[in-house]
């Protein structure tokens, strides 16, 4: 159970550091980058990453609000619209998360925006079969 996050701790316009985000939300560097890990957008792949603060709020109001909603077996949670959503073309990458666990991620089909939900490995079959898996990195048009 994680503590209750005010997501006003962030102005929506700026962008963040991950240490500038953690001390605006109160929160450690490594809960940060664990919301990394659990889908929230970072706006570059280089280091420092900086987060939008707009998509700090979406993804601590989603949050909150998947919490209450468990997800159907064929939907990831979409950050921007706070809910479980299919995938687009229930098509989702697979990513390592931890030893037990995977994250699949997908495009919301309803709003485009970054979807994703960790899954344990031991049910990566059965989510095999519902969402098409891309395969490996370098496939890339
Ligand atoms: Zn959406």
């Amino acid at each position: 159970m994680g503590k209750r996050v005010n997501p006003m701790g962030v102005k929506s316009a700026l962008t963040y550091e991950v240490s500038e985000a953690a001390v605006a939300l109160g929160v450690s560097k490594a809960t940060i980058r664990n919301w990394v890990r659990d889908g929230l957008p970072i706006m570059a792949t280089k280091k420092p990453y900086l987060i939008s603060g707009a998509e700090i709020r979406a993804y601590l109001r989603s949050k909150s609000k998947a919490a209450k909603k468990p997800l159907n077996h064929d939907e990831l949670t979409c950050f921007r619209c706070g809910a479980g959503r299919k995938p687009f073309a229930m098509s989702v990458e697979c990513f390592p998360n931890t030893i037990k666990t995977s994250r699949l991620a997908g495009a919301c089909e309803q709003c485009g925006g970054a979807a994703s939900r960790i899954i344990s490995n031991s049910r990566l079959d059965e989510f095999a079969a519902t969402f098409h898996f891309k395969t490996g990195a370098g496939s890339e048009p």
